[in-house]
């Protein structure tokens, strides 16, 4: 299959053959319909995120269709429409974990990150990792709710929220809040 593979840190990101993946115990092999772009994706590339070898294929907003399940795997099924998120397994033992933050754990399985990501024809996850997606939603309108989407999520779970600046994660945050109606929005843009 096709992927974009980051030669090494600092390199020139290349579209190249690399051997077809496949599913272990209680993983999926999702065909990648659409892979968001985020800036994390240059700091990934710049080596700023220490956990990341290289070469390595990046891409961690996935979404696309399973195509062939691991072993154990019961809650999906060849054809489902799925997305998967940044954090797809964590120790569950230290304290962030022990806190329900496995976002901060050290020992965390992460999409494109230390696994193979998801600018590329198909991708492997751990079937827990992965959501559902309504069919209404389209495959290009999901892929950057699994980074940027849910990170704003995130902080609309808090009373009040300041948006500074209206970049990626920006105006996604406006458009969830306004639709959740219950919200009232104040965007600040800085000049220079
Ligand atoms: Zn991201
Ligand atoms: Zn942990």
């Amino acid at each position: 299959m096709q992927a974009a593979v980051v030669p090494a840190i600092h390199g020139k990101w290349e579209v190249k053959e690399v051997p077809m993946p496949h599913p272990a115990t209680n993983q999926v092999l999702i065909k990648i319909h659409a892979s968001g772009l985020c800036y994390t994706d240059v700091h990934i590339t710049e080596g700023l995120l220490p956990s990341a070898t290289f070469p390595r294929t990046i891409g961690h907003e996935p979404v696309g269709e399973i195509v062939e399940v691991g072993d154990g795997v019961t809650k999906r099924k060849i054809g489902d429409r799925v997305g998967v998120p940044w954090v797809q397994a964590s120790c569950g033992r230290c304290e962030w974990c022990q806190r329900g933050k496995p976002m901060f754990c050290a020992q965390q399985t992460a999409t494109g990150i230390n696994t193979p990501g998801s600018h590329a024809e198909y991708m492997v996850a751990f079937t827990d990792a992965t959501t559902l997606l309504p069919n209404e939603i389209s495959y290009e309108q999901a892929a950057p709710v699994f980074c940027a989407g849910y990170t704003v999520w995130s902080g609309l779970r808090h009373e009040r929220i300041a948006v500074l600046g209206i970049g990626g994660l920006g105006h996604l945050v406006c458009i969830i809040a306004n639709l959740c109606n219950i919200f009232q929005c104040t965007c600040v843009r800085f000049r220079k």
